[in-house]
């Protein structure tokens, strides 16, 4: 299926623990599936603990259509675990949180993150990944990190394992298939992207007969198995998205996209660096729209408290001037739109 299979597999014996990163995508079942072979050949699948850093309401919700359920994101990351092996209680999903009411943790969004912080990532500055996923499972390593390093009396030794594959952009294509992300006195971490070279075919061809559904927006309506919706599944709303994916997600996740709008509005700041959300909304709504196949309500509590969390953060001064992309992200979509 690759057009080069275990370009580099790691020895997977000389690691304590092996934490493959489920995203709840298209890529990361597959890369599971090809860890895990490789976790049972090496005779280490016991070391498995995966990880899924949920993105909360920005993820693609569960849906009912047409009579049938579709799993979310967060859900569907858990559903990646059990049919390779690895047990229930070996899947952790984490967040980022916040001190809530009464000494309680609530999540804290990273559009949260991102109207406080007065600027949309970008491809020099991809904060929202540290922030929403890798800094959030690197700190869910610590309790075991600082018990496993005192019984070992060394670093503890971790594999990182993800789903990137350079089919995906240049950035991806550069990223090597094995690093060393962080070396400390109390860690280890290595980075492994067993499925690099797959090609997006070969993913979708896995698919077709995989023990694992696979996420409902890929489709042009939940359930048809087209391949004819979002190319991408993390947020919705992915400030790295092509046009035509925000115009797919803007149909389906409407009440989102207008909070991202929000967020473009006070602060100046544009979704991407050419492209106002604002703008894409109007082109939806005056030029041509993509049909959504089916549109998310976002209407119970966790999207309000969303809402809510996102414009306390917009009362407040910006922790960085968005000056850097003023001016921008203003380029008509069509001759409607000028
Ligand atoms: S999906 Fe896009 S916006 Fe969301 S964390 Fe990943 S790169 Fe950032």
């Amino acid at each position: 299926m690759s057009s080069r299979p275990d370009a580099y597999r790691p020895d997977l014996a000389s690691y304590d623990l092996l934490a493959p990163q489920l995203s709840g995508g298209k890529d990361s079942a597959v890369m599971m599936a090809v860890f895990m072979d490789a976790a049972r050949a090496a005779g280490v699948e016991d070391r498995v603990i995966s990880y899924h850093s949920s993105l909360g309401v920005l993820e693609w919700p569960a849906v009912d259509f047409e009579g049938a359920r579709f799993p979310g994101v967060s859900e569907l990351a858990a559903l990646q675990s059990a049919p390779f092996d690895v047990p229930a209680d070996r899947h952790i999903e984490v967040a980022r949180t916040m001190p809530g009411p009464n000494g309680t943790l609530i999540p804290r969004s990273l559009l949260t993150e991102i109207a406080a912080y007065g600027r949309f990532p970008r491809m020099g500055s991809p904060y929202c990944r540290k922030y929403a996923k890798e800094g959030v499972v690197s700190a869910a390593w610590t309790p075991l990190v600082t018990r496993l390093s005192r019984d070992l009396g060394r670093p503890v030794r971790i594999l990182k394992v993800m789903g990137l594959r350079s089919d995906e952009g240049a950035d991806r294509r550069k990223r090597p298939p094995f690093r060393t992300v962080l070396a400390n006195s109390a860690r280890i971490v290595d980075e492994w992207l067993p499925i690099k070279d797959w090609s997006t075919n070969a993913v979708k061809a896995w698919h077709a007969s995989a023990p694992v559904p696979y996420a409902w927006t890929y489709d042009s309506v939940p359930g048809a198995r087209d391949w004819r919706g979002t190319s991408r599944c993390s947020c919705s709303l992915c400030c790295f998205a092509s046009v035509p994916d925000l115009l797919l997600s803007i149909g389906r996740r409407p009440r989102l996209a207008r909070l991202y709008a929000e967020v473009e509005a006070v602060r100046g700041d544009s979704l991407r660096p050419d492209r106002k959300i604002a703008d894409l909304i109007r082109h939806s709504e005056q030029c041509a729209a993509p049909a959504p196949g089916v549109v998310c309500a976002d209407d119970g509590p966790e999207f309000t408290a969303l809402e809510e969390q996102v414009r306390a953060a917009l009362s407040y001064e910006p922790r960085k001037e968005p000056d850097l992309a003023r001016g921008r992200g203003s380029r008509p979509l069509c001759d409607g739109c000028r």
